[in-house]
């Protein structure tokens, strides 16, 4: 996707350890005509299945899945990362975090992920894929079918985009991946 390629070239920040920093226009400072144009995107990759919901993770998922919730007329559930004390009828799963590292518990109400539902699951990026195996893991539990994976930025040098595309009955899509980030700048993969 050239518009975000020349976004993250113009404003993102590399860091050592393979960090990509967008905080000004996706992880912060949110653009909503950027996110607009990537929820856009994802109809066109995606449109043709027959999603119920979509799913997502707090917090910077939200954006980008809220946006193509709207765009496709479906709800869209946040999984959340701790959980409330409220909540009853939970499904629970965990994800070892690369950029915190440390491993957290995830969770979301049975009531909102049903064998009636297929899914979307929408993400800001994809680096070794644990976020999106946890999520997954709570679809699976709840009976429901995940259908797509969409990622807004793959960073194809770490081994998360490999993993998913093994699982071939799931769709995996990202709008840039990004084979290289040093201090040098961001180089990113041919489509
Ligand atoms: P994974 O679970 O695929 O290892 O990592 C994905 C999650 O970690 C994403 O939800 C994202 O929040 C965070 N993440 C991984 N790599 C980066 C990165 O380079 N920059 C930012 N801002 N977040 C990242």
């Amino acid at each position: 996707m050239k518009k975000l390629k020349e976004r993250i070239l113009k404003d993102g920040k590399s860091f050592d350890g393979g960090i990509l920093k967008v905080d000004s226009f996706i992880n912060h400072q949110i653009d909503p005509v950027l996110i607009k144009s990537v929820a856009m995107e994802f109809v066109r990759r995606f449109g043709n299945l027959p999603f119920t919901k979509i799913i997502t993770i707090e917090a910077s998922g939200i954006a980008p899945a809220t946006m193509l919730g709207y765009l496709l007329e479906i709800p869209v559930v946040f999984v959340k990362k701790a959980a409330p004390k409220t909540m009853e009828n939970m499904l629970v799963s965990s994800v070892y975090s690369y950029t915190k590292d440390r491993t957290y518990a995830i969770c979301v109400s049975a009531d909102f992920v049903t064998p009636a539902d297929t899914f979307l699951f929408i993400d800001d990026f994809l680096a070794n894929g644990n976020a999106a195996l946890g999520v997954e893991d709570l679809v699976t539990q709840g009976g429901a079918k995940l259908l797509g994976m969409g990622f807004i930025i793959e960073k194809s040098f770490q081994k998360g985009g490999a993993l998913l595309r093994e699982m071939q009955h799931i769709q995996i899509e990202s709008l840039v991946r990004v084979k290289k980030l040093s201090n040098d700048g961001i180089e990113f993969e041919e489509d």
